[in-house]
């Protein structure tokens, strides 16, 4: 698939394949109770007090500047994976409606996991399962198999089917999920979006998309996945990150490279085009960019370019680099209002 729309200073939209943006605020946040020394620790000290904290209007805001951001990055499409275990009913809402109002597509999931007991799991089965009943756009979000039982697991793949769509999870992302290959064995389908899969073995039997998220990969010091290596459709995703999909080509380009100077652009592209395997519709979106030709060769060494006018749908949501359907400056405003009360309630979330 060709990313350019005929023109050489135009693409399509951009696709974010796994992102969360709950922690859109949580740049700046402060400093754990102690420095984590592996990504289990990361996991506890920081993104778990994180979600811990987050209520629906922390969410909300959170949920808004993370679109607004997308779409000022050329990104029109998100596939976002959630978690706020003490503020769960709802959620999903939440998120659809910020994207919304906001004009970027996304797909909602909540992420189930049995780290609050059988009964939150339960809440985060109903939430998935209560969205998509009602006609949200969504899948069935899982945290990742190492913090779910087996049941749980089932539960999960049941009701993705019951509703003809896929499973969003984590799957091998750190050492802790090494067994996700033998959890996850005979349940997952093309659908599925395994997000990435860094100590998957190159023969593991499992079913999906692969979602590569070079920068958290690093920023987490999990490794390298070496995505072409497992045989699966690629896209790439942010972790939660931002939404700048330029940005994460090109950190994805520079990974790949750092292990295989062979390794050409139009190879990682490739990887950026298959958010339209996930989010066929944002093929049809439209992004004028500042610079041209919008070529993979050249892109991958360009800082400096960015999203004159992008269209969702046919309708212009962002106009000479400035969102039209909502104020940005309020958006950030609010968004750092929030921020507030969240760090705050991070202080007193042990
Ligand atoms: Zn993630």
């Amino acid at each position: 698939m060709d990313l350019k729309n005929g023109q050489p200073n135009e693409t399509s939209g951009l696709v974010c394949a796994h992102h969360h943006l709950y922690s859109t605020l949580a740049r700046g946040m402060p400093a754990p109770p102690r420095t984590p020394r592996t990504f289990r620790e990361i996991l506890e000290l920081v993104w778990w007090r994180l979600d811990r904290a987050m209520d629906l209007e922390m969410l909300e805001w959170s949920a808004k500047l993370g679109a607004l951001e997308a779409l000022e990055s050329g990104t029109t499409a998100i596939v976002d994976h959630h978690e706020s275990p003490n503020a769960i009913e709802g959620s999903l809402n939440v998120i659809a409606g910020a994207c919304a109002e906001v004009g970027v597509r996304v797909n909602c999931s909540y992420g189930i996991t049995d780290r609050h007991g059988p009964e939150g799991a339960s809440r985060g089965l109903q939430e998935n399962s209560r969205f998509l009943a009602q006609g949200g756009n969504g899948m069935v979000g899982v945290h990742a198999s190492f913090t779910c039982e087996q049941d749980t697991l089932l539960a999960a793949t049941e009701l993705a089917q019951q509703h003809g769509v896929g499973v969003h999870i984590h799957v091998a992302e750190g050492v802790d999920d090494i067994d996700a290959v033998d959890r996850l064995q005979g349940l997952t389908q093309t659908s599925w979006l395994l997000v990435h899969g860094v100590h998957l073995p190159d023969s593991h039997g499992l079913s999906g998309h692969l979602v590569h998220n070079p920068r958290s990969n690093m920023n987490n010091s999990v490794g390298y996945a070496a995505p072409g290596r497992l045989g699966l459709p690629i896209a790439l995703g942010t972790d939660g990150i931002g939404a700048a999909m330029l940005d994460e080509f090109r950190v994805a380009y520079a990974c790949a490279r750092e292990r295989d100077v062979t390794v050409t652009p139009d190879l990682v592209w490739e990887w950026l085009e298959g958010g339209y395997l996930l989010v066929p519709e944002a093929a049809e979106d439209r992004v004028v960019w500042s610079d041209e030709p919008v070529d993979p060769w050249r892109v991958a060494y360009h800082t400096s370019i960015r999203p004159i006018s992008v269209e969702v749908a046919g309708e212009v949501v962002v106009a000479n680099g400035v969102a039209t359907r909502v104020d940005a400056a309020e958006i950030r405003a609010k968004a750092a209002e929030q921020a507030k009360r969240l760090f705050s309630a991070l202080e007193t979330t042990l």
